[in-house]
């Protein structure tokens, strides 16, 4: 069985203006010979400047969130069909941010990542625990269910990424240890595997919160880690290349 290509995505949130779109091209035109499939995912109006500036390269451009409906009145929202015409080709769907700010829950991702399906765009879905869960001893339980709650029977046989971001890690400088991380991304695994049978062994899972150039090298040559969620790090060119270089 071939090891899941590493996937390295870059999570602007709601940071960025045209003026920034020079640090997409600038991670473009560094990405040299990476091993890794690596995407920005900016805010959602920023993505058809984005791809125009980037014209086509390699350097692949997600959305953040969207609506789970095709259209309709959702003032403020955007379709996942939106973010495709606009030149989106993945989404970042069930992130913390939005499951605690947003009241999102697992059985809401779902639907989100059917209509992401519809539309190709290849979902990169996110679970993780609160630090609270994981002092209860509940790190485990808790991740595992959100990959059973998130991840719709429609995702088989898709391109698809699993993201294992502790919501205490998002932020804050604090990181799990390697054998912490390894440990959740083996329970992640087994589930996909239980769900997905072989075909849940070529997921990658990759893990977010607080990656830095610095902390890269071991977190992503860690066991099932099969690339990397990164937000801050992601809005300056020189510090998401020192990520995705330590691949
Ligand atoms: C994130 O929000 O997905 C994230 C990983 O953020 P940071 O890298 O800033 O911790």
């Amino acid at each position: 069985m071939t090891a899941p290509q590493p996937l390295i995505a870059g999570n602007w949130k709601m940071n960025g203006l045209g003026a920034s779109l020079e640090e997409a091209r600038a991670v473009a035109a560094g990405l040299g010979d990476t091993p890794a499939r690596v995407a920005i995912c900016p805010p959602s109006i920023l993505i058809h400047r984005m791809a125009s500036a980037l014209g086509g390269g390699p350097l692949l451009i997600g959305g953040q969130d969207h609506h789970w409906d095709d259209a309709g009145a959702f003032t403020g929202d955007v379709s996942a069909e939106m973010l495709a015409d606009a030149g989106a080709s993945l989404v970042i769907l069930g992130h913390s941010e939005r499951r605690a700010g947003y009241r999102e829950t697992d059985e809401l991702v779902a639907s989100k990542v059917k209509a992401a399906l519809k539309y190709g765009l290849e979902p990169i879905v996110c679970v993780g625990e609160t630090l609270d869960e994981r002092k209860a001893g509940k790190a485990l339980e808790i991740v595992t269910g959100q990959v059973r709650g998130s991840l719709p029977s429609e995702l088989a046989g898709k391109t698809f990424s699993v993201a294992y971001e502790p919501v205490w890690a998002i932020g804050t400088g604090l990181t799990p240890t390697t054998p912490e991380i390894e440990e959740v991304h083996r329970a992640i695994r087994a589930t996909l595997v239980e769900m997905f049978g072989e075909a849940g062994k070529r997921v990658p899972i990759l893990y977010g919160g607080s990656v830095k150039p610095g902390n890269a090298a071991e977190i992503l040559h860690a066991d099932e880690v099969g690339g990397a969620l990164v937000g801050g790090a992601s809005l300056k060119a020189a510090d998401f290349l020192g990520i995705i270089r330590a691949l």
